[in-house]
């Protein structure tokens, strides 16, 4: 008999785990805060400008294969390789630096700052790469029950590897390579996982792997919102329903179970098994009372950074910029140690810019360009005060206009900026921290909320504070990981 399962919320999270669970048979509700669908990989519209809200690359694009495949449909969108990479404009350089895949090329870039170059990325990236594949399955793409399991498993992975458990990324990349163009440019990838490269335990050097020499990075042909359309008709497909404006409020238990849940307008939903695509910590603090996860304690943990993004329509074409911009200032360390850390205005910020229009015409109107910048910045537990957003984006927008050689504060037909703020509102992200819970070796596998509940026997969780963590593939994989939990303990019969 089939079963009823209710999703509470529309991610990439929740929409890829009902695709998967349909797909088997079960029948699927999802109920959605916003009146759109897809989450933080969302777009604006506006002024004839269309931009991805936040999302704008991925790595592990396999991941989108595997989805797919596994309910023998073809992905529903097209992928393009990013070649180059991305473009480091480093405060008082003359020339950005090209961030190529082909370590012959890079080495090209960084020949006047790193002799032997090459080599030493060859040596480094050996290091990521095993890293990598000794922990693939080991610990990211399996469900863990118990600590003790989580523990056994650990101790799988290869000794070698133990020291990078205790090191720095910032301290590992130092080991390999003098100069500071290299490792604060290899050192980019931290901020992925909401920390900085001081705080970052050396073995997510796995990302550079991963973005420079496994599978690189891609977007999607027409915006990243491709993903979330070409995924809705195969949803419909399977008889998947999607309520929007449906905030889900309260959530009760009858007999050791969940019975059903309320949502914002009074509506109880009830099913045999649900999902929470809302973050797997604060909701279980927030609607489960659960002390683990209080305020305080949630306020005692380590989340990834806030977004401060800007999305801005401007006239006249940019040639000065590429398509994945990062803009760094001349004091890293420093600024890595301090800005998260104070509810003071970053007078130099560091910010990337992705001009979108540069790969998909149709995101801007002829002749314009579409750019969007986000800019790392403390959550609301540091900084609460946000009136100061026009002033920070219009410093911001001043440093990009002259780094590029474009007056673009004087171009710009449409502006919307979106602080932590109205992160967190949008998405009941807690604290407006843009992607989750981090990653800290107290805060992954097994120490990481799981994506099963540890009272009620149906219900689970899927997205980025949960196994295994933040990132459109990886959440991806926390898809499948619990279809799989799902399907072995509510097999339908
Ligand atoms: C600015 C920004 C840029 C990013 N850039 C990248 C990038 O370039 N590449 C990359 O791989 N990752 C990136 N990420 C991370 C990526 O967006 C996330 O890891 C991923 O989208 C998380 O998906 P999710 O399903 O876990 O959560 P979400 O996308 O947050 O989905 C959860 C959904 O649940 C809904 N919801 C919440 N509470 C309730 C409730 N009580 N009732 C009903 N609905 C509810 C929300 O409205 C939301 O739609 C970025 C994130 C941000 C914020």
């Amino acid at each position: 008999m089939s079963k009823r399962v209710i999703v509470v919320g529309a991610g990439l999270g929740g929409l890829s785990t009902a695709l998967r669970l349909s797909d088997l048979g079960y029948k699927v509700q999802i109920l959605e805060k916003n009146d759109t669908p897809g989450g933080r990989l969302n777009i604006l519209e506006k002024d004839g400008y269309t931009f991805d809200m936040g999302p704008s690359f991925f790595s592990m694009s396999y991941e989108f294969k595997e989805l797919f495949s596994s309910v023998n449909e073809d992905v529903p969108f097209q992928i393009q390789e990013l070649d180059p990479l991305y473009t480091v404009y480093l405060s008082g350089k003359e020339k950005p630096y090209q961030i190529y895949k082909n370590l012959a090329k890079l080495a090209e870039e960084f020949k006047s700052v790193e002799p032997n170059f090459e080599a030493k990325a060859i040596k480094y990236l050996k290091g990521a790469a095993s890293i990598f594949h000794d922990t693939e399955y080991r610990i990211i793409k399996r469900n863990f029950n118990s600590i003790l399991q989580y523990l056994i498993s650990m101790s799988k992975v290869p000794k070698k590897h133990l020291p990078k458990m205790f090191r720095t990324f910032w301290a590992e990349l130092e080991r390999h390579f003098e100069s500071e163009d290299v490792k604060i440019i290899f050192s980019l990838v931290a901020f992925f996982l909401g920390a900085t490269p001081f705080n970052t335990p050396s073995v997510y050097g796995l990302l550079n792997y991963t973005e420079l020499q496994h599978d690189g990075y891609w977007n999607v042909k027409g915006g990243m919102y491709e993903i979330v359309k070409g995924m809705l008709p195969l949803l419909e497909k399977r008889g998947v329903k999607i309520t929007y404006n449906s905030e889900v409020k309260q959530i009760n238990n009858l007999n050791g179970r969940i019975s059903s849940v309320i949502d914002q307008n009074g509506k109880e939903w009830l099913a045999d098994l649900f999902v929470i695509n809302s973050d797997a910590a604060s909701f279980r603090g927030k609607y489960l009372d659960r002390k683990k996860y209080s305020e305080k304690k949630l306020d005692a943990m380590e989340w990834t950074l806030s977004p401060f993004t800007i999305y801005l329509g401007v006239k006249g074409k940019i040639d000065g910029i590429s398509h994945h911009n990062y803009f760094l200032g001349d004091n890293f360390k420093q600024y890595a140690d301090t800005i998260f850390r104070t509810s003071v205005t970053p007078e130099k910020p560091y910010y990337y810019v992705n001009v979108a229009s540069k790969s998909n015409l149709n995101s801007a109107p002829q002749g314009c360009e579409n750019l969007f910048i986000l800019c790392p910045v403390p959550d609301l537990r540091v900084k609460k005060d946000w009136s100061d957003s026009e002033a920070l984006a219009a410093g911001i927008i001043d440093d990009l206009g002259k780094r590029v050689g474009y007056d673009i504060a004087a171009n710009i037909e449409t502006k919307i900026i979106m602080n932590p703020i109205d992160w967190q509102d949008k998405f009941n992200l807690y604290r407006g921290s843009g992607l989750g819970l981090a990653h800290g070796l107290k805060q992954i596998g097994a120490f990481r909320p799981s994506n099963k509940d540890e009272i009620f026997g149906n219900l689970y969780y899927v997205g980025a504070s949960t196994h295994p963590g933040t990132g459109l593939p990886i959440v991806v994989i926390g898809s499948k990981l619990v279809t799989e939990r799902i399907s072995n303990e509510h097999a339908i019969i």
